[in-house]
């Protein structure tokens, strides 16, 4: 099977999506962002996920590429991570044309939901620090991944698959999901 990776703004609900459209598979969940924030912990870096968006941009790429170097030695691996990353100076490319080659994935799934769902999410979600964004900013960031997805795609040619997943309607989108791992 390769990586198929899965992407989507934060607070879309990718990781629960996909955990559950993978459970009982024999496939190696891994997120992207725990390969990094490992990594940025060994260096003292951060102390939390959500801090590494806010590191220089030289700190989050080399984190990016170290990880990607891991995830590359693996088989048969679901890559949970993000399309772009929003940084204060702007989206940065989550797979970059040197990250996207060493994964080679065959398909990439994008998670979507309407920004108000997002919006939602994210204040109801306490374990996490997302950023505050507002409904039209959650917008332009689903738009900006499905351009960053197709791109991808051109440099792999992995399959791009859109996956809604609505408000309580988790086992619909985990049926738009599962055709990708079979
Ligand atoms: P991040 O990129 O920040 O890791 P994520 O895309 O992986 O975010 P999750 O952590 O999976 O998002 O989900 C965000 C929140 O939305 C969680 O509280 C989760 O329980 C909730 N959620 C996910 N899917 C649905 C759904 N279909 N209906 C209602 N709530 C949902
Ligand atoms: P997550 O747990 O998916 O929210 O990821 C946590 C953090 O890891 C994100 O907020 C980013 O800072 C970082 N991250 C995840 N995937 C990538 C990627 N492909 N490129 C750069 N940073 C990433
Ligand atoms: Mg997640």
């Amino acid at each position: 099977m390769g990586v198929i990776v899965v992407t989507g703004i934060p607070g879309v609900g990718k990781t629960t999506v996909m955990k559950k459209a993978a459970e009982g598979m024999d496939i190696q969940f891994v997120t992207f962002g725990t390969v990094m924030v490992d990594i940025a912990q060994e260096l003292g870096l951060v102390e939390d996920r959500d801090e590494m968006r806010k590191l220089t941009l030289e700190q989050q790429k080399e984190l990016q590429i170290k990880s990607a170097e891991k995830v590359a030695e693996m088989e048969n691996v679901i890559l949970d991570t993000h399309c772009t990353v929003k940084t204060p100076k702007g989206y940065m490319p989550g797979l970059p044309e040197w990250v996207i080659k060493k994964l080679n994935p065959t398909a990439i799934v994008v998670v979507e939901a309407s920004p108000t769902e997002i919006y939602n999410r994210r204040a109801k979600d306490a374990t996490r620090n997302r950023d505050p964004d507002s409904k039209e900013e959650i917008e332009e960031h689903q738009q900006i991944n499905r351009a960053a997805a197709m791109s991808y795609a051109t440099l792999s040619g992995a399959t791009v698959k859109i996956v809604f997943n609505h408000d309580g309607a988790l086992d619909e989108a985990v049926k738009q999901a599962k055709p990708v791992l079979n």
